[in-house]
């Protein structure tokens, strides 16, 4: 724990002071430009992969980048209610939903038997099962190399999402609209390249 005191610390003295004005403006609002849906896993740091700022991204984080889709419900719902908020209250302009390598949650939809000990991970991984099933149409009977079938499995995840964020009343209107622009990408970890998914190549195409 040492390190995460420290850490705050050393944030204090070095990047806050660096930033102090635009921190300071921070403290009374935000203004982000963009939502930006990520995996929880601990390797994905939206902000240092895209360099932006404190105060540009409204971020949502959940195992395996998913956006469930839209529904009324008296359920108390996270990712959901932040699309909700994102749109409706915070007038964002872009969505990225952002994929990458060596996803254990599109991981887990080949192997079942890491969630026995995590039935609830297990139920929301649900939302991802049609990337599974592309990936198995794709494949045509013959299998896959395990890199390849872990790539596609994520990138077919992203397109999933994507699918479903369009479900939300205000981001199809706006998507419609050409209010928003919405963004599917994939994060390689070891590389730190990004592919964006391009509808008129029908392809994840690097940045850069
Ligand atoms: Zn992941």
């Amino acid at each position: 724990m040492d390190r995460l005191f420290d850490g705050v610390l050393r944030f204090k003295r070095h990047e806050y002071e660096r930033h102090e004005a635009r921190f300071r403006g921070l403290g009374r609002r935000q203004n982000p430009h963009t939502l930006f849906i990520g995996c929880a896993d601990s390797r994905i740091v939206p902000n240092l992969i895209t360099s932006t700022l404190p105060g540009e991204l409204f971020t949502v984080r959940n195992i395996a980048n998913i956006v469930p889709p839209y529904r009324l419900t008296g359920e108390y719902v996270s990712t959901t209610s932040a699309v909700e908020y994102a749109l409706g209250v915070l007038k964002i302009e872009n969505i990225v939903v952002c994929g990458h390598s060596n996803c254990g949650g599109c991981g887990a939809l080949w192997d079942e038997e890491t969630l026995r000990e995590a039935p609830h991970t297990r139920r929301w991984l649900e939302l991802a099962a049609r990337a599974r099933e592309r990936v198995l149409a794709h494949a045509r009977g013959r299998p896959l190399p395990e890199g390849e079938r872990a790539l596609l499995t994520e990138r077919y995840n992203v397109l999933e999402q994507l699918r479903h964020l369009l479900t939300y009343p205000g981001v199809k209107e706006r998507f419609r609209a050409r209010s928003l622009k919405v963004f599917g990408w994939h994060y390689e970890i070891d590389s730190g390249e990004v592919s964006a998914y391009d509808p008129g190549e029908k392809a994840f195409v690097k940045i850069g």
